[in-house]
C-alpha cells in the first residue's frame, strides 16, 4: 500500500516502546496508524523470541499501512540492581534506620536489615558519605562505612523497597563497563532480528560507543548506534559529551537515570544542551522518559506533560519517546494520538520553524553546502512546498534536517533500509524511490511525480530538488534545482 499524506505533516518523530500492552489484539496496527515512527525493543525485559516476534509483527503492520517504521533495540547495560527479599517481595524502610547492601548475601535472602546486590564491585565504588538512590531516586541511602562486601547505610528517604530495584550513585562514578555479557548476547540477537538502530545504555565515553561498533562488525553498516546519555560522567564536561555524540549516529536524553544521577534541577539545562550539541554535530537526538507518564493509567495527559512534550519540540529534538506508556499502559493508542497532536501544536510556533543554524559558518563538504543551501532557498522562496532529496545514504536529508523549517524534507531513498533509518530524522518524510527505473534525463520528473502521487506537491507548486550527477554515488549530492510542478 502507498501512504498518501493529508493535512499538516508532523515533523517530530515518535518512538514507542513495545511490550505486553502493544501485544494486545489490534494495538500495534492502531499505534502505527496513529503515527509511531520508531518502535523500541527493550532488552531489559522479555526474551529474544519476544523481540523477534514483535519486530516481525511491526514489519508486517508497517507494510500494511505503507509506512516506514524503524526498529530500535535498546540494550539493558550495567544497570545496577538490588537482589530480592525473602518475604512479600519487599520491605518498608524507615527514615533514620540502618540498612545494609551486602553483595555476599544470598540473592533471595533480603529482609528489613539487609539485601543482596548483583553488582560485585559495588563496595569498591562507594565510600562513606556517598548517597545511593534506589528505585529512580524514590529512596535515598547515605553510606556510613564499608565492611568488606557490606555497605552500611542510613536511610535518608524511606519508603517501600521491592525486588530488583535499580541503584544509582548521586553524582555518578559507578565503574561498571557499558557493555555487559548479557548486552553482548543481546547485540547478536539485535543483529539477527534486523534492528535499524541499537541503543547502548550508560556509555561513559566515545570509546564505549566505538567498542559497541566493533562488536557490530559488518552489521554496523546497516545499524545506527544510539548513545543513551544517562550517567553524570557523560555530561560532566563538554568534551566528554561531544566525544560520545561524535561516536554515535544518535543520542538519547535518557532523563530517567540521568535525572537521578545529576538531580532534576540540573536536568533542565542539560536536556537543552544535549539537543543543541547533537544538532550542531549533525547527529539525531531522542528525548525520553516520563513524557506522558500519567497516561499509563489515564486517557488524557496532564498540562505539565503537554508542556514537557512541547518544550522538547521547541528545544529541537528529533524524536520524543514513550516507555511504559505504550509498553505496559492502559492507553497506548490514546498516548500516541496525544503525542501526535501535541507535536503538531508545538511545531506551529514560529520558533520551531526559524533557524540560525550555521548561518555564520563556512562549510567544507559539497553535499553539506548543497543540503544547507537548499533549506535556505526553500525557507526564503515563497511557493516552495517541499525539499526533495534523492539519496543513497540519507546524508543529505540528515544535514538538511538540522535546520529548522516548516517545509517537509522528502527523502527519496534507494533502499528500504535507508528509508527506515531516516524515520528518526525530524522533518523528513522518507520514501523509497528507485531512480534506476528512469533514464538519467527523466529522474527529476519521476521524483516530482512521486511527490504528487503522495499528496506532497501539486500543480503550480515549487519543489527544491537535490541530487548527485552520478546517481548511486554516496556523498555525491552536488546539484540543486528549483522545479515548478507542471501537471
Ligand atoms: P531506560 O532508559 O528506560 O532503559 O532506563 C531511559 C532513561 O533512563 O531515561
Ligand atoms: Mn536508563
Amino acid at each position: 500500500m502507498q501512504h498518501a499524506f493529508h493535512g499538516p505533516i508532523r515533523r517530530t518523530k515518535i518512538v514507542a516502546t513495545l511490550g505486553p500492552a502493544t501485544d494486545r489484539e489490534g494495538v500495534l496496527d492502531a499505534i502505527i496508524e496513529a503515527g509511531v515512527d520508531v518502535v523500541r525493543l527493550n532488552f531489559s525485559h522479555g526474551n529474544p523470541e519476544d523481540h523477534r516476534r514483535r519486530l516481525k509483527a511491526v514489519r508486517e503492520a508497517a507494510d500494511r499501512h505503507g509506512r516506514a517504521v524503524a526498529a530500535l533495540g535498546d540494550l539493558q547495560g550495567p544497570k545496577i540492581r538490588i537482589a530480592r527479599f525473602a518475604a512479600e517481595g519487599g520491605v518498608k524502610l524507615e527514615k533514620g534506620q540502618s540498612f545494609i547492601l551486602d553483595v555476599s548475601l544470598d540473592r533471595d535472602a533480603g529482609d528489613s536489615e539487609r539485601v543482596g546486590c548483583d553488582y560485585e564491585e559495588l563496595a569498591d565504588d562507594v565510600e562513606a558519605g556517598d548517597k545511593l538512590l534506589l528505585d529512580d531516586g524514590r529512596l535515598v541511602l547515605e553510606v556510613d562505612r564499608i565492611d568488606g562486601p557490606r555497605i552500611h547505610t542510613k536511610v535518608v528517604v524511606g519508603g517501600k523497597l521491592t525486588n530488583n530495584k535499580g541503584i544509582n550513585k548521586q553524582g555518578g562514578g559507578l565503574s561498571a563497563a557499558a557493555l555487559t555479557d548479557k548486552d553482548k548476547e543481546d547485540l547478536k540477537t539485535a543483529i539477527d532480528i534486523g534492528v535499524d538502530y541499537l541503543a547502548v545504555s550508560f556509555p561513559r565515553s566515545g570509546a564505549d560507543m566505538q567498542y559497541a561498533r566493533e562488536l557490530l562488525g559488518e552489521a554496523g553498516q546497516e545499524i545506527g548506534l544510539v548513545a543513551k546519555i544517562e550517567r553524570a560522567e557523560a555530561v560532566a564536561d563538554p568534551e566528554t559529551l561531544d566525544d560520545i555524540i561524535r561516536a554515535s549516529e544518535a543520542v538519547m536524553v535518557a532523563r530517567g537515570d540521568l535525572g537521578v544521577e545529576i538531580g532534576d534541577a540540573q536536568l533542565i539545562g542539560v536536556q537543552k544542551r544535549i539537543i543543541a550539541r547533537a544538532r550542531t554535530l549533525n547527529k539525531v537526538v531522542i528525548t525520553a522518559t516520563q513524557m506522558m507518564e500519567s497516561m499509563i493509567e489515564s486517557p488524557l495527559p496532564t498540562r505539565a506533560e503537554v508542556f514537557d512534550v512541547a518544550n522538547a519540540v521547541l528545544d529541537g529534538t528529533d524524536a520524543v519517546m514513550l516507555s511504559a506508556e505504550t509498553a505496559a499502559g492502559d492507553y497506548p493508542v490514546e498516548t500516541i494520538r496525544a503525542m501526535n497532536r501535541l507535536c503538531l501544536g508545538a511545531e506551529r510556533e514560529r520558533a520551531a520553524q526559524q533557524s540560525q543554524h550555521r548561518i555564520h559558518e563556512g562549510f567544507t563538504r559539497i553535499d553539506e553546502t548543497l543540503a544547507l543551501s537548499a533549506m535556505y532557498a526553500a525557507n526564503h522562496l515563497s511557493g516552495v512546498v517541499a525539499i526533495a532529496c534523492l539519496t543513497a545514504s540519507g546524508y543529505t536529508p540528515l544535514i538538511a534536517s538540522r535546520i529548522r523549517s516548516g517545509l517537509p524534507i522528502v527523502a527519496l531513498a534507494e533502499t528500504p533500509m535507508v528509508q527506515r533509518r531516516m524515520a528518526l530524522y525530524r522533518g523528513v518524510v522518507s520514501l523509497v524511490f528507485d531512480s534506476s527505473r528512469f533514464p538519467l534525463t527523466e529522474i527529476n520528473a519521476g521524483a516530482i511525480k512521486e511527490l504528487v502521487s503522495r499528496g506532497l506537491a501539486d500543480k503550480g507548486d515549487h519543489v527544491i530538488l537535490t541530487r548527485g550527477d552520478h546517481m548511486n554515488a554516496h556523498g555525491g549530492t552536488n546539484t540543486m534545482k528549483i522545479i515548478q510542478v507542471e501537471e
